[in-house]
C-alpha cells in the first residue's frame, strides 16, 4: 500500500465508518492526513475502536452518533458532527463526505414487505439525500462527495431487488449533484463494490458461498475493505478533481463477461 498525505488539512465524514468498508475508508483517509469523523448508528464500541486505531497510528478522528433511517436523521448527524468537530478544536466545515452506511435486504420481489421496502430506502437512499442536502453549506469548495453504491445496481440481481433499487437511486442522484456542484469545484461520484468481506452478508461464513462469490471476481477472491478504501481515497482527493458524475466499478471484475 502506498500512502501520501493528499488529505492533509482536510476534514472527512464517513457514514457507517465504524465497521466494514466504512472503517477501511476511515483508516485510509486518516493515514493520508484527514481529520476523520467516524459515524455509527448503533455500535458505539466499534466506532470507538476505529477512532482508537486511527489515533494509535498517529491520525486524528472522532466518533459521531446518529441512527439513520429515522425522521430527523440528517439533522441529528450534522448536529453531532458540528459539536464533535468544535470539541476537537478544528475549524468548522468539511472537505470530504462519504455516504457509506447501508443495509441489505435479501428478499425477492414476492417476499418484500412494505415496511422492509421503506426501511431499505430510508437508510440507503433517503438518509444520504438529506445528509447531502444539509452538507452543502458545510462543504468547502474543491471538496468531494463519494457515495457507496453496489455492483449489483447495474445487473439483474433478483435476490436483493429492493436493495439494488435503493442503490440505483443513489447513482442517479450522483449525476445531478455532479452537474450542480461543478461550479464549486466539488466532485460527486459513486464507487460500487462487489462481494466484499464484511459483516453485511452473513452467508459469507459458509465455505461454499465464499468459494462461489470469490470465483465471481476475475481475481478469484473476495474484495476487502482496503480494496474499496484505496479507490475512495483517490476519488475523494484533488488528484481526481477532473472526474465527476461517475459510477466507478470496484467489484474486482465481477461483471466483465463470460
Ligand atoms: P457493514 O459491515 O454491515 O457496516 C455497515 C455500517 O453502516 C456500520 O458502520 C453501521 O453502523 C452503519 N449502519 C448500518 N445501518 C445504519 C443505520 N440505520 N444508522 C446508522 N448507521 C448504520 O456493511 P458494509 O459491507 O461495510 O457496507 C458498507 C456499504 O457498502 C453499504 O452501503 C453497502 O450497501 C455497500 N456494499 C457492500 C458490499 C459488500 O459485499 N460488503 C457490496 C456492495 C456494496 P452501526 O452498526 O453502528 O449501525
Amino acid at each position: 500500500m502506498t500512502t501520501t498525505l493528499r488529505h492533509h488539512g482536510r476534514t472527512a465524514l464517513v457514514t457507517g465508518g465504524s465497521r466494514g468498508i466504512g472503517r477501511g475508508i476511515c483508516l485510509r483517509l486518516a493515514r493520508e492526513g484527514a481529520l476523520v469523523a467516524v459515524h455509527y448508528g448503533h455500535d458505539r464500541a466499534a466506532a470507538e475502536r476505529t477512532v482508537k486505531e486511527i489515533e494509535t497510528e498517529g491520525g486524528r478522528a472522532f466518533a459521531v452518533h446518529a441512527e439513520l433511517g429515522v425522521p430527523g436523521d440528517a439533522d441529528t448527524l450534522w448536529a453531532a458532527f458540528d459539536r464533535e468537530l468544535a470539541a476537537s478544536g478544528a475549524v468548522p466545515g468539511l472537505d470530504v463526505l462519504v455516504n457509506n452506511a447501508g443495509i441489505t435486504l435479501p428478499r425477492t420481489v414476492a417476499d418484500v414487505t412494505e415496511e422492509e421496502y421503506d426501511r431499505v430506502f430510508a437508510v440507503n437512499t433517503r438518509a444520504p439525500f438529506f445528509i447531502i442536502q444539509r452538507a452543502l453549506g458545510r462543504l468547502r469548495d474543491g471538496g468531494s462527495i463519494v457515495s457507496i453504491s453496489s455492483g449489483a445496481a447495474r445487473i439483474a440481481y433478483p435476490a436483493i431487488v429492493a436493495y439494488t433499487m435503493s442503490k440505483g437511486a443513489l447513482d442517479t442522484l450522483t449525476l445531478s449533484l455532479a452537474k450542480e456542484l461543478g461550479p464549486r469545484g466539488i466532485t460527486v461520484n459513486t464507487v460500487a463494490p462487489g462481494f466484499t468481506e464484511t459483516e453485511i452478508n452473513p452467508t459469507l461464513q459458509n465455505p461454499q458461498v465464499r468459494q462461489a462469490l470469490s470465483a465471481a471476481s476475475v481475481f478469484g477472491r473476495l474484495g476487502t475493505p482496503a480494496d474499496i478504501a484505496d479507490i475512495v481515497s483517490f476519488v475523494a482527493s484533488d488528484e481526481a478533481r477532473w472526474v465527476t458524475g461517475q459510477w466507478i466499478d470496484a467489484t474486482g471484475g465481477v461483471h466483465l463477461g463470460l
